[in-house]
């Protein structure tokens, strides 16, 4: 069976189609300025050289036209024909509390994904533009949608709550949902494997840290808690993201600079975090190098990077009374020896006893970064959320009558 995964942006579709029989990725790519007359496919089909086009791609239909024809295409193609593709997933950012798990496109499930937009507005909607692009192209073909916020369900109300009026969660669903959780779930179970012991006796924390970042606290492969909130912007520092912050700042500084609601929130999501401190990237690698030429800001943005992390990992201890393992994952998790260093290396009253030489070995594998005999593990796990989409999706289809 080939299922074919979707992450459809507002100009941008990724793909990924997989043969689920032989567990591999057949090709992958994306389509990328989707609205103009100069969007490019990107082609990387396995063991055949990559393939670009520049072309006018003014909307999804057509984005995702071109995505099937070129995976039919006979010179960069890998299949024969598109009725080889059994299904689509598709990745979806906010599922509210409606979706506690991943399920087969229905109207119903339209309907639901489309009262959802006013919490996700810059991601639903696109989403939505995907799952219509795939009907259009494909019609008949078996859809699901699995959702980023589906893991955190499981949090009480003491973690998903704001101390907020109550009316302002009856009338707008004004709470903590959680982001990251296909990769969470995902991490955790592979973390599970990694030790050799079962997840349901597991306290792990999570560390999801890409542009985006976040941590769970997964106890039993329950997420507890987790630092994203009603929106990706709450929690840890990111690349652009200023994570938490008090509150009050944001009517102090609209009054001052003569803000609106969209500036401020522009300047919150897009030029804070590593970006704004560094005055240099949000991109770690940059940061790192420099730190490493004794750049002044660089070093201060890592320091508050990391410091911020190691508190929330110490606030997720705290949470489930003691921790066994943490686990890095996404772009900066996976492959920055640095952070993980300068993390671990301050953890070591939580039992962490931090291995600098396997840190820095191996990129791109589960690997062990605390020393034999460690109380606490510390692990990196690279994540995989297309996989845990396409299995998904063929758990679903399995559990259909014929
Ligand atoms: P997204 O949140 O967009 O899915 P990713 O998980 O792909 O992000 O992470 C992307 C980020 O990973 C990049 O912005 C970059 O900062 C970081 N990254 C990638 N490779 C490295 C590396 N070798 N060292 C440090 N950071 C890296």
């Amino acid at each position: 069976m080939n299922i074919l995964v979707i992450n459809a942006g507002s100009s941008s579709v990724k793909y990924q189609l997989y043969d689920m029989e032989n567990a591999i990725v057949l090709a992958k790519g994306r389509v990328e300025r989707i609205g103009m007359d100069t969007a490019i496919l990107m082609h990387e089909p396995a063991n055949k050289p990559e393939f670009h086009k520049v072309d006018e791609i003014l909307e999804h239909t057509t984005a995702i036209r071109r995505v099937l024809d070129v995976l039919v295409h006979p010179e960069h193609g890998v299949l024969s024909a598109i009725s080889q593709i059994d299904a689509v997933g598709h990745r979806v950012v906010h599922g509210g509390e409606s979706f506690k798990s991943s399920v087969l496109v229905t109207d119903e499930v339209k309907k639901e994904i489309r009262r959802l937009f006013d919490l996700a507005p810059l991601h639903n909607p696109a989403h939505m533009l995907g799952i219509s692009a795939v009907e259009a192209n494909m019609p008949g073909v078996p859809q699901a949608v699995v959702f980023d916020t589906a893991f955190h369900q499981t949090m009480p109300a003491k973690a998903y709550l704001y101390p907020v009026p109550m009316a302002l969660y009856r009338k707008h669903k004004v709470r903590r949902y959680g982001f990251h959780g296909t990769s969470h779930k995902y991490v955790s179970e592979r973390a599970a494997a990694f030790l050799g012991r079962p997840l349901e006796r597991l306290k792990l924390i999570t560390c999801h840290i890409g542009n985006g970042a976040s941590c769970a606290a997964v106890w039993g492969g329950q997420s507890v808690d987790t630092s994203m909130g009603m929106t990706p912007l709450e929690g840890l520092m990111m690349g652009t993201r200023s994570g938490d912050l008090d509150p009050a700042i944001v009517p102090y500084v609209m009054g001052k600079e003569d803000l609106t609601i969209g500036e401020v929130s522009s300047m919150l999501n897009k030029h804070s975090g590593l970006q704004a401190i560094s005055g240099i990237s949000s991109d770690m690698r940059e940061i790192v190098e420099a730190v490493e030429a004794g750049d002044k800001n660089a070093i201060l943005a890592f320091e508050m990077y990391t410091y911020r992390l190691r508190k929330y990992i110490g606030a997720y201890a705290a949470a489930m009374n003691g921790v066994d393992a943490i686990v890095f994952t996404a772009g900066v998790g996976e492959n920055s020896a640095p952070l993980r260093k300068a993390v671990c290396e301050g953890l070591s009253f939580l039992g962490v006893d931090f291995d600098e030489g396997a840190n820095g070995l191996g990129r791109g594998i589960e690997k062990r970064i605390t020393k034999l005999g460690s109380k606490v593990e510390a692990l990196v796990i690279p994540t995989n959320e297309e996989w845990v989409i396409a299995q998904d999706t063929y758990s679903l289809l399995q559990e259909q009558p014929d």
